[in-house]
């Protein structure tokens, strides 16, 4: 088992250390989509790094070929909290609910999260009387042990595991939703998971699945806490490194579209749902260098495209404001180079962190959803596209009477 290198430029796959990865497409030098800037530290110079999605033709494995420190990427004032996402929540509560269904959870059982936030997910297995750890670097570890839910207070790492192993033994249920492919070192990571994990135990991934976003053109999801666009494929052969196996895998709503992912210790037979799922994704092309080459050109069609729709309605006279403000938009912005002289403002729901703050790399102001009612501006750009039927029919509701833009996978107007 080789380690690669933990941050910087990466030279090799992230899964199988493969030297010739072959480049993709370069979205430029970003800042970290999280780093949000305050009025005074617009005066300041600003970090940014290389954004470029690369793909190793061994493995399967399309992922980012720049590492930023952790410590940068998730600061402990990191603005995410998963308790403010009701879709989540919803999410959350059914994951329990599934695997309890599945048999994989039972009373008494212990459930570990990685990367727990707020302990949102932990909650609904502890509601069902089991007991619970969560493991969370960011402040979000605070919030959790408040709410009742043992934390540690730290990244999983080997020593986190020795932990755990020690003062509760090991986990029937290892949990990683939307932290998978957050955490630098894959291989020592999924060893650790393997540690910790009881003879019949099972480790549950939930990350943003690479078919969805090849289908929907979601490449304002690549950004530097993603390090990996998870498919069936190269999870199998991260597994197999650590003695782990694939048994089942099944899409799943959250994020505009993931991937859940269940792996055992030993060898086993993937479910019949699984193999038609990993059946797809080869149709899909997600094994092809050149299905990944299209996918590029269209995504630099789409951004030509927004653009001129953009400049088209701003010639026009028309205000654009940007409905929510994601951190994966700061992607789209930045990628777009759409900055204030197109899009006055973004607005975020009452107690959002983000409010009175400006977006990383292309400034622009963070308002409270509010300024959105009063002023009335002729169109808002959807930010939040991937939930933006849902966002849109919220919105109208709310009073806005203007036009709604969708930026992806096909830019256009909707009234
Ligand atoms: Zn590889």
């Amino acid at each position: 088992m080789k380690k690669i290198k933990y941050t910087g430029h990466v030279s090799e796959c992230q899964i199988c250390q493969n030297k010739n990865l072959k480049p993709i497409l370069s979205l430029g030098h970003q800042p970290v989509v999280q780093e949000y800037l305050t009025k005074e530290s617009l005066d300041q110079p600003e970090v940014t790094y290389s954004l470029n999605l690369v793909y190793c033709d061994k493995c399967g494995l399309t992922q980012i070929d720049y590492i930023v420190p952790p410590e940068i990427v998730f600061p402990p004032d990191y603005p995410y909290r998963t308790g403010l996402t009701n879709m989540l929540i919803r999410n959350f509560r059914a994951l329990a609910d599934t695997l309890e269904k599945q048999g994989y959870a039972t009373p008494k059982s212990l459930i570990v999260d990685i990367g727990s936030n707020d302990g949102t997910l932990l909650q609904g297995f502890k509601e069902k009387g089991m007991k619970v750890v969560g493991v969370e670097p960011t402040g979000a570890a605070d919030v959790a042990k408040k709410n009742g839910i043992t934390t540690i207070k730290s990244f999983f790492n080997k020593e986190t595991v020795a932990t755990i192993l020690k003062k509760y033994g090991p986990a029937k249920i290892i949990t990683a939703t939307n932290v998978f492919a957050h955490i630098n070192d894959t291989v020592s990571l999924a060893k650790n998971v393997k540690d910790l994990l009881a003879t019949d135990g099972v480790f549950v991934s939930e990350s943003q699945y690479l078919l969805d976003i090849f289908e929907k053109l979601e490449f304002d999801t690549v950004y530097h806490e993603h390090l990996r666009f998870y498919a069936l494929q190269p999870l199998q052969h991260l597994f197999a490194q650590v003695g782990l196996s694939v048994v089942d895998a099944e899409r799943i709503s959250a994020a505009g579209g993931s991937i859940r992912v269940y792996a055992m210790k030993g060898k086993h037979q993937m479910s019949t749902r699984a193999k038609e799922l990993l059946a797809v994704e080869k149709k899909a092309g997600l094994y092809d260098v050149k299905a990944h080459k299209k996918f590029a050109e269209r995504i630099i069609l789409a951004k030509h495209d927004l653009v001129a729709l953009l400049l088209k309605v701003k010639k026009q006279g028309a205000r654009i404001a940007g409905l929510g403000s994601p951190a994966r938009a700061n992607t789209l912005l930045g990628f777009t180079k759409i900055t204030t002289d197109i899009l006055d403002y973004a607005c975020e729901k009452k107690g959002s962190p983000k409010i009175g703050l400006f977006t990383p790399g292309t400034h622009i102001p963070v308002f409270e959803e509010e300024k959105l009612f009063k002023e009335q501006p002729e169109y808002v750009l959807v930010l939040s596209w991937h939930i933006g039927m849902e966002l849109i029919k919220k919105t109208k509701e709310a009073g806005f009477k203007g036009k709604f833009i969708m930026p992806l996978p096909i830019p256009r107007i909707i009234k």
